[in-house]
C-alpha cells in the first residue's frame, strides 16, 4: 500500500488539512492518510495546545470527510513530556509496515523549516515526501536551495501545486473565540464537535 503519514498540531484540523490531503492522496495514489495529531510539537514547544485528547477527537471527527483518512495516535505525548520527533514516528512506521510505501505528507512552511527539524538527512531517507503548496510560503527553487538537498534528496521530494487554502488554525482559533462557528473553514463533523463541547471560547 501507498500510505502517508500527516503529522500536525491540528487545533483544530480545518479545510486547508483535507484539501491538502486529498490533493496528495489523488495525485500519488495513496491508499491511505494517516492524520496524526502531534503530543507536543518540538517546534512550538512553548505554546499551550488543547489537549492532545480533544485534538485527536476533532482528527477523528475530521478524517470522516474521506474513506482514505484515518486519525492514529501514533504521536501521542510521551509519559516523560518529551517532545515527539517525527523522524521516531517515520521509524516506527518503517519498522510497522515494512512492505509499504511510506510518504510524509506536509506544508511548505513546515519544509521550508526542515533544516531545523531533528535528523533531517535521515527523515529524507524514511520516507518520499509530498510538499504543499502554502499561500505565503515560497516553493520556489531559489528557496528550496536554503534547504541544501543532495541531488537524490531532491529527487524524494515532490511538490505539489495548485493548492492555494489560505487559512490557518491559528486565524481559526481567533475567531471561534469570538463565536465565528467558522462553518466555511472546518470539516461539518468538526465544526459540530466543536460548537457541542464548547471549544475554543
Ligand atoms: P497553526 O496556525 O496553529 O500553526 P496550521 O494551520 O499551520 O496551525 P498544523 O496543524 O500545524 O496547522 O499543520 C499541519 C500540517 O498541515 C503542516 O505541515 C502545515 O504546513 C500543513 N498546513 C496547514 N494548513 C495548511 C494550508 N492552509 N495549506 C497548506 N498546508 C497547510
Amino acid at each position: 500500500m501507498r500510505i502517508a503519514l500527516f503529522g500536525g498540531t491540528f487545533d483544530p484540523p480545518h479545510r486547508g488539512h483535507i484539501a491538502i490531503a486529498t490533493a496528495a492522496a489523488n495525485a500519488f495514489a495513496l491508499d491511505r492518510v494517516l492524520f496524526a495529531p502531534t503530543g507536543l510539537q518540538p517546534l512550538k514547544i512553548d505554546t499551550n495546545p488543547t489537549p492532545f485528547l480533544i485534538r485527536m477527537k476533532l482528527v477523528e471527527a475530521a478524517c470522516q470527510e474521506d474513506p482514505r483518512f484515518t486519525a492514529t495516535n501514533i504521536d501521542a505525548p510521551d509519559p516523560d513530556q518529551s517532545p515527539n520527533y517525527t523522524v521516531d514516528t517515520l521509524t516506527s512506521l518503517t519498522a510497522l509496515l515494512p512492505e509499504d510505501t511510506l510518504f510524509n505528507l506536509v506544508g511548505a512552511d513546515s519544509f521550508l523549516s526542515l533544516r531545523q527539524w531533528r535528523s533531517p538527512d535521515r527523515l529524507l531517507s524514511l520516507a518520499e515526501w509530498i510538499v504543499v503548496t502554502r499561500p505565503g510560503h515560497s516553493l520556489t527553487e531559489p528557496a528550496l536551495a536554503l534547504l541544501a538537498l543532495t541531488p537524490e534528496q531532491r529527487n524524494r521530494v515532490h511538490i505539489l501545486t495548485g493548492i492555494a487554502e489560505d487559512v490557518s488554525a491559528t486565524s481559526l482559533r481567533i475567531r471561534l473565540h469570538i463565536g465565528d462557528p467558522c462553518h466555511d473553514l472546518l470539516p461539518e463533523p468538526v465544526a459540530a464537535y466543536i460548537a457541542l463541547h464548547h471549544l475554543y471560547r
